[in-house]
């Protein structure tokens, strides 16, 4: 039988299954505590819990344990690219940046990804598999342990497409914030999504104090769809429609990630459609020169096109800045890593 990720069970659930195992609730806490705050992957390391309890668990239940596989660290700005590779073998990407306001990792949800963006190096050999909860944890814990310091903020920006993997995201969302574990403020949480309509609105019921970013890229649906498959299923009226009810719901302003694209998506006229697109919702539009992906004839837009481009929506009063490249000397592209590592296996097993 396949074996469970404890690490992945929220507090009350861990609760369950050690009164299952006819452990005291206490019990409960200290492996949580040992799990999610001293940052053990390991029974062993649980020297204060009676060890037939353990062993009674560990026949239902591991901890989906992730190695650090490389760690590529920017000459620039000292962002640090980590490759982990997982109990099963599928590799994943996480990312460390230090900010002014405090330090932020960008955790994968996915290893890969099934949603196919054109431009995006994460997805061309499709998904492998959802991450557990206790994997997106162990990359922050990971991040943690190698560097020694806090970390304030989490994107879950890296590869795979979060609400996709809902249940999963769910219950990192709640683990994350948990006073019992890493305790982070929910307004230190972003969470990146191409625009699944559906789960957005589920999402807004929970209320959550989190970000939610959307990838948008264009402004019209003709356009997305010759970037984002997504947008097939979608058409832009419903995805904005369902912003606003998020708004509404959370109060939390929208980000849209809008990757700007030489010739495709970056003239005066696409900056008016995304104004008119947006008109009077609450929310902050994030410009990224496209990071080119190798195989993929895309190029970032010309710096005048850029300018340009945000002049036209700030003077419609629209909230925007340029995202800063980070670790841009370190294979920035998402998925650039792990596909290159991919590839470099390949080579060494031939
Ligand atoms: N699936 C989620 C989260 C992962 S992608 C989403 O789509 O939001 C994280 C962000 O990086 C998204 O905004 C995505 O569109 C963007 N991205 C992917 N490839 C990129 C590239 N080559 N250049 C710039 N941004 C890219």
């Amino acid at each position: 039988m396949m074996k469970k990720d404890l690490r992945s069970l929220p507090y009350e659930q861990l609760k369950n299954a050690v009164t299952e195992f006819g452990g005291q609730k206490y019990r409960a806490d200290q492996i949580y505590r040992w799990m999610h705050v001293q940052g053990a992957d390991d029974f062993d390391a649980m020297t204060n819990v009676p060890k037939d309890l353990l062993s009674k668990l560990s026949e239902t239940y591991e901890i989906f344990r992730l190695k650090k596989e490389t760690v590529q660290i920017s000459q620039i700005d000292g962002t640090r690219k980590y490759l982990f590779a997982l109990h099963d073998g599928n590799m994943i990407e996480s990312v460390f940046m230090r900010y002014e306001h405090g330090n932020s990792v960008c955790v994968s949800s996915q290893a890969g990804c099934n949603m196919g963006c054109r431009f995006c190096a994460s997805t061309i050999d499709g998904k492998a598999r959802d991450l557990t909860a206790g994997e997106m944890l162990g990359q922050i814990y990971g991040i943690m342990e190698d560097t020694g310091e806090k970390i304030s903020n989490v994107v879950v920006m890296g590869s795979g497409e979060p609400l996709e993997n809902y249940v999963n995201l769910i219950a990192f969302i709640e683990m994350l914030t948990d006073e019992k574990g890493l305790h982070l403020s929910q307004r230190n949480l972003t969470v990146s999504t191409c625009g699944l309509v559906e789960k957005i609105r589920e999402l807004s019921a929970h209320a959550y104090q989190l970000t939610l970013a959307i990838s948008l890229h264009a402004a019209t649906d003709e356009k997305r769809k010759a970037l984002m498959p997504i947008a097939n299923r979608y058409p832009l009226a419903e995805l904005i429609g369902a912003c606003r009810d998020y708004f509404e719901k959370t109060g939390r302003r929208i980000t849209f990630e809008y990757a700007l694209i030489k010739g495709e998506n970056d003239t005066e006229e696409d900056a008016q459609a995304l104004r008119d697109l947006i008109a009077g919702l609450n929310c902050h539009v994030n410009l990224i020169p496209v990071n080119p992906v190798p195989g993929r004839n895309y190029h970032q837009s010309e710096k005048n096109a850029v300018l340009a481009f945000k002049n036209k929506l700030e003077k419609n009063h629209i909230n925007v800045t340029i995202r800063r490249e980070m670790g841009r000397d370190i294979d920035g592209a998402c998925g650039q890593l792990r596909r290159r590592f991919a590839a470099h296996f390949q080579e060494t097993q031939l």
